[in-house]
């Protein structure tokens, strides 16, 4: 398997690749259940996470992920840095390489901007989300999550609902499905569903109850207002109407994943927070062991 040098997008993975970041996680995720939940591979590197857009979970994770496997974190935030002086994201790239880092986990509004650093910079770069484009980690969690709780993932289906149009995490599971054998069914309002997937092959469904029915697990996702331009529909009441996920659409064996965070009686009813069958706080467990196997293989792999 040819090493891995950076993680920029989904798209680039070959579906080996991709169960060997599962397994890697599996050992990783055992780690983590020991009373010291350290695995010390990483001592003497130096991580920096590169923040230009909020962050909750992705952020704090590949910092914790980072620690667990014994690295050094730099944190940088672009509020309060010499950014505001007119310096270059590339300049602040450098600077920071200077001090002896040894990988970059960077988010940013701008579409490319991981790929515009690892063309550029000698260590690994991985892409924290990248405007609309891709969320690596973000479908590989969520996969992980699936493929823990099932098993396996081949031949499971896997309905997403949501803000397609401006969803990152959607576009890294269109990648991410074929690769590992998901059946993959999308759900959104037409204004909310770019007119290009139309012609990928999944099936795209404009009903939450056909969406849902026969699917193994949903994913969930927030209407990322931030960046739409002008609201794609008519207001968020009418969206919760038509197409909010509530308890009487989902059976018991269905299980439920959201990347976070969650605008609760939005897209999914308020009942749904206690529901059985949710397994989102798994997802953010899980993402600290896929960002440890992620580290891991692009630093020692
Ligand atoms: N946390 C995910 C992202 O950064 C999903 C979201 O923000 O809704 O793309």
């Amino acid at each position: 398997m040819p090493k891995l040098k950076h993680l920029l997008g989904i798209r680039d993975l070959s579906a080996e690749t991709i169960h060997m970041l599962y397994e890697l996680a599996d050992r990783f995720y055992e780690v983590l259940q020991q009373p010291t939940r350290k695995a010390p591979a990483l001592t003497g590197s130096t991580v920096a996470l590169l923040f230009f857009e909020s962050s909750t979970r992705t952020k704090l994770s590949f910092e914790l992920a980072a620690k667990r496997l014994g690295a050094d974190v730099l944190n940088f935030s672009a509020a309060g840095s010499s950014l505001a002086k007119g310096e270059t994201l590339l300049d602040t790239a450098l600077n920071i390489l200077a001090m002896g880092v040894d990988a970059f986990v960077i988010r940013h509004q701008g579409v490319g901007t991981a790929h515009f650093l690892a063309q550029r910079l000698p260590v690994p770069v991985i892409n924290a989300g990248d405007g609309t484009h891709e969320h690596p980690t973000q479908a590989l969690l969520d996969t992980y999550t699936l493929r823990r709780y099932f098993g396996y993932l081949q031949g499971l289906t896997l309905t997403i609902i949501g803000d397609l149009f401006h969803s990152r995490v959607a576009l890294s599971h269109l990648h991410l499905a074929p690769k590992v054998g998901l059946h993959l069914r999308l759900c959104a309002p037409p204004s909310l569903v770019p007119p290009t997937w139309y012609n990928l092959g999944f099936p795209i469904y404009h009903n939450v109850d056909s969406a849902i029915r026969g699917a193994d697990a949903l994913l969930v996702l927030r209407m990322q207002k931030e960046r739409q331009k002008q609201p794609p529909i008519a207001s968020w009441e009418e969206y919760a109407r038509h197409y909010q996920v509530r308890p009487e659409h989902l059976s018991p064996h269905q299980v439920l994943l959201h990347p976070g965070p969650i605008n609760w009686g939005v897209e999914l009813h308020p009942a749904l927070i206690q529901a059985p069958n949710s397994r989102i706080l798994d997802q953010v467990t899980h993402g600290v062991a896929i960002r440890m196997a992620v580290l891991y293989a692009l630093l020692r792999g």
